[in-house]
């Protein structure tokens, strides 16, 4: 199954979600985003007044929540698409993804939706070449400046924005981290279409169908 997969990790705002986009549009193939997943979970554990910290009820939110990414993120039919940016889910979602029963929970459902998928899947997240997907057959890793990503990420600020990329890659479980044989991309003033079409080139020259 992992040959039908392209893994994309990487800090926020490098640029995965719009790569991974695009390059899931030119192969017609499937995409995940499984930062929408964390912050789903996250939410719906808020909206229900649960302390985030409180490990065993957020993991039993991971565990029986119905999730969906596309067309709409929703959780337990609730569409969340806009609620899961928001600045109180960008502060908690690291607490939540650090959680490892909800770690667990969400790369089980990652597996079984790319192996669900006719053709092939782009997953874009911060463990996915290097626990959910190690073998795939494209594995990406972006990188750009912070100045960059938080330009990129907006409203969220760069103080936001430096503090999420210290708790991913500094916890106990699956923390970011550059797999050893990851192609490195640093998308720092490049158009998302020119990295997507190195990636897209990339695979046409090295994996056989
Ligand atoms: O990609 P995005 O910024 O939406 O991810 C939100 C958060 O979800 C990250 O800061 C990280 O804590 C968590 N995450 C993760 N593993 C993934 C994807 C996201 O821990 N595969």
């Amino acid at each position: 199954m992992s040959d039908r997969v392209i893994a994309i990790d990487g800090p926020a705002g490098s640029g995965k979600s719009s790569v991974a986009r695009a390059v899931a549009r030119d192969l017609g193939w499937s995409f995940l985003d499984t930062g929408a997943m964390y912050r789903a979970v996250t939410l719906e554990a808020v909206a229900r007044g649960i302390d985030i910290n409180d490990a065993d009820a957020v993991a039993a939110i991971a565990e029986s929540a119905r999730l969906t990414t596309l067309p709409r993120v929703t959780v337990n039919g609730r569409d969340v698409e806009d609620e899961i940016r928001s600045d109180e889910i960008n502060v908690a979602v690291s607490v939540v993804a650090a959680n490892p029963r909800v770690r667990a929970a969400m790369v089980s459902r990652q597996r079984d939706l790319a192996a669900a998928q006719p053709l092939g899947t782009v997953v874009e997240g911060r463990d996915i070449t290097t626990v959910v997907f190690p073998d795939a057959s494209v594995k990406i890793f972006l990188t750009a400046s912070l100045e960059e990503r938080a330009r990129r990420r907006g409203e969220e600020g760069e103080d936001s924005v430096a503090r999420r990329d210290e708790a991913d890659s500094t916890r106990a479980a699956s923390p970011l981290r550059q797999a050893d044989d990851a192609i490195v991309l640093d998308t720092t003033g490049r158009d998302v279409e020119d990295v997507a079409q190195e990636i897209v080139q990339w695979l046409k020259n090295n994996v056989s169908n």
